[in-house]
């Protein structure tokens, strides 16, 4: 096992492993994000303290009472969220997307903060908290005008239909992950040549399930994690450095 901690000679392998590649899948957690600032409920306590996440995140808890959720997001994904932005992990990939070397992106996070970065295609297996749906009429409505339907009342009514059926569409504790998204996922990684983790511990599926598919059909796999994971014996190279430094000078040495 080749583990690297130093930020020069790991964006020095990387951008030659990347260069080398002809079909790159990428799968980030939660890692991803952390230089964005965006707070999760995963980790030592969580970071929000006056909601529940047994409650909050819970499918069945949501049926029963939704204006808690509502409140929770009124009150703190929402201006968590708000102030979160991409940062040079998320840019990078993007710029990767756009030079043609990335084929696929797969994200465990719902910050929706690869799109803000540029990214185009993403397969979200968590979904996105950005995003509502209406469970009367299907109709789609993003962050912002939800935001302003909450300051007249929650749950909010959906603006198409009237309902009070919105939900936010994110795979909630108790749900099951979207079939489809995870579908095309399991497949992106079976016909990539090279899997890269950035920011995931590994340990929940789907997470730890889709690199060990592509590595099965042959892949390498790097993985960028600051803690050790699990699947680090199977892996070409393993970087714990931070993600924000390593990537962003890996994919300028792939461009060079
Ligand atoms: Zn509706």
């Amino acid at each position: 096992m080749n583990i690297i901690d130093d930020v020069e000679e790991a964006a020095a392998q990387l951008g030659a492993l990347l260069k080398a590649s002809t079909r790159l899948a990428v799968l980030t957690g939660a890692g991803a994000s952390a230089a964005s600032g965006v707070p999760t409920y995963r980790g030592a306590g969580g970071q929000w303290t006056r909601y529940d996440p047994a409650k909050y995140a819970s499918i069945d808890f949501f049926r029963k009472d939704p204006s808690y959720y509502w409140s929770f997001f009124r009150d703190e994904r929402y201006p968590a969220l708000a102030k979160a932005g991409p940062n040079p992990v998320h840019e990078a990939l993007a710029e990767l997307e756009r030079i043609g070397k990335l084929s696929t992106l797969v994200t465990q996070n719902i910050d929706g903060l690869h799109q803000a970065g540029g990214s185009k295609r993403v397969l979200e297996v968590h979904g996105n908290s950005r995003r509502f749906v209406c469970q009367a009429c299907n109709a789609v409505h993003d962050f912002e005008r939800v935001r302003a339907l909450i300051d007249d009342q929650i749950p909010p009514a959906c603006p198409d239909c009237g309902e009070q059926e919105l939900r936010p569409d994110v795979v909630l504790f108790g749900e099951a992950l979207p079939h489809d998204v995870l579908t095309a996922a399991f497949e992106e990684m079976s016909v990539a040549d090279m899997i890269v983790v950035v920011g995931s511990s590994l340990v929940v599926h789907p997470a730890a399930s889709l690199p060990l598919a592509g590595v099965q059909a042959g892949a390498k796999l790097i993985i960028m994690n600051i803690d050790p994971t699990p699947m680090d014996g199977i892996a070409q190279l393993v970087i714990r450095a931070p993600a924000d430094k390593v990537l962003p000078a890996a994919v300028e040495r792939v461009k060079g």
